[in-house]
């Protein structure tokens, strides 16, 4: 029998919720909501093609719940809220205690709150929404996913920093990863594909996040985000890999606190720090204006995917059964996919397949395939990601899981 689930993901001031009904995994609705705490809140809901859409301030997260909650009974999405069999939430951080996703109890709760100084940016937002859900459907389970579960499989040596070990010890300080829903989704599309489970892949998910996942045996072996998700890539407005020595210094220099200058690192470096702008598409826009600081954001942008790849070729020690483009701006954008294979070819021996490549994204029918020529040694794939499906499928195999007992 068909039974419908919903997927949750809050961030500090936004909702964003799918209902979809299970086991088909068919997505019967999709809605944000936005603003949350401020004046103008506002939402829009996808249904039978239709967008539902409303505006009026919302102080929190329960209100927004309680919006979110309306419109699907009053548009006749659902009858009611018992309905839902089950509520899956997107959380950033599992710490070292979750490796798999769990229906949240008063210990996962705690837990969570507990885990708020490894995401302080994060688990606010998404603490408020669990409670919110908790309090509107308090007999229905709910089941918290973690961004860092798939990476607990790294091993030390992909995880623990070269520093004073009781920093690791005493306070935790270690690689988690994020984005782990989404390199576990392609993970298993790829093991689909491949009709094997021990697959070797480097997947790089690059959206306005962006991390690179060195899959081993099937396994996240080592992954560039590490013990927040500032590490690693060039993102839209995060610095990733820096020295970190840049901060004392730009303290010392500039007066900024520590809190001011973890502000910049986060939400004015990256792309946006170089060319003014993080979105790709305003990137691009402007390198076909003849921008110079763009085409230098891009190049150092790309630079940072090519530098995470290369490492992970090496650590695979070249058995590579495939690389992975995923996510916003690999998903979309064939010049940086073209530019990237370019720059690969020689080591690797991959070379573009320009009609395949020029084919797949916005404005395309494909949406996946391979992009790569048949005499490539590693074919590279771009595949797009769904977390959400990720989360419902967890959901649905717990809440099931949990009934039967
Ligand atoms: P997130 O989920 O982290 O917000 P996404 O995976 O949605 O990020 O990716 C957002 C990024 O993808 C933005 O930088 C956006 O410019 C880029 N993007 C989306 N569509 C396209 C496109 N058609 N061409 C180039 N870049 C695109």
């Amino acid at each position: 029998m068909n039974e419908k689930y919903l997927v949750v993901n809050c961030g500090s001031s936004s909702l964003k919720f799918s209902l979809y009904e299970m086991p088909n995994e068919a997505v019967i609705a999709k809605g944000y909501i936005e603003k949350i705490g401020l004046d103008d809140s506002f939402w829009t809901i996808s249904y039978n093609g239709e967008k539902i859409t409303g505006k009026k301030k919302l102080d929190n997260h329960k209100e927004a719940v309680n919006v979110m909650t309306s419109e699907l009974v009053n548009n006749n999405i659902i009858k009611n809220m018992n309905e839902i069999k089950g509520i899956g939430h997107r959380v950033l951080h599992g710490g070292e205690i979750y490796s798999d996703s769990v229906i949240i109890d008063d210990k996962v709760l705690n837990d969570i709150i507990n885990m708020t100084n490894l995401g302080p940016l994060h688990h606010p937002g998404e603490i408020d929404g669990i409670r919110a859900m908790i309090e509107c459907l308090p007999k229905t389970k709910q089941v918290a996913v973690f961004d860092t579960a798939f990476h607990q499989t790294m091993p030390k040596v992909s995880y623990i920093y070269a520093v004073p070990y009781e920093w690791y010890t005493k306070y935790k300080v270690r690689k988690y990863g994020f984005h782990g829903t989404s390199h576990k989704y392609i993970t298993n599309k790829m093991q689909k594909l491949f009709n094997k489970n021990d697959v070797n892949l480097i997947i790089c998910h690059v959206g306005s996040g962006a991390s690179v996942t060195c899959v081993k045996n099937g396994k996240s072996y080592d992954t560039s985000m590490g013990l927040t998700p500032l590490d690693g890539l060039v993102m839209g407005t995060r610095s990733g890999r820096i020295d970190p020595s840049i901060i004392k210094f730009i303290s010392d220099e500039s007066g900024k606190s520590l809190d001011e200058i973890t502000t910049d690192l986060n939400k004015n470096s990256g792309l946006k720090g170089i060319c003014g702008k993080n979105d790709f598409r305003d990137v691009v826009a402007l390198i076909n204006e003849g921008n110079e600081q763009a085409k230098l954001a891009y190049d150092i942008f790309m630079d940072a995917i090519i530098k995470h790849i290369a490492e992970y070729y090496f650590e695979l020690d070249g058995r590579v059964d495939a690389i992975v483009f995923t996510a916003g701006i690999l998903e979309n954008n064939t010049l940086i996919r073209e530019n990237i294979i370019n720059k690969l070819s020689g080591p690797i021996n991959t070379y573009i397949n320009k009609v395949a490549n020029d084919n797949i994204g916005y404005g395309h029918d494909l949406k996946e395939g391979i992009i790569t020529t048949e005499s490539s040694k590693v074919p590279v794939y771009v595949i797009p990601t769904d977390e959400e499906v990720m989360i419902v499928r967890d959901c649905y195999r717990l809440v099931k899981e949990a009934n039967n007992n």
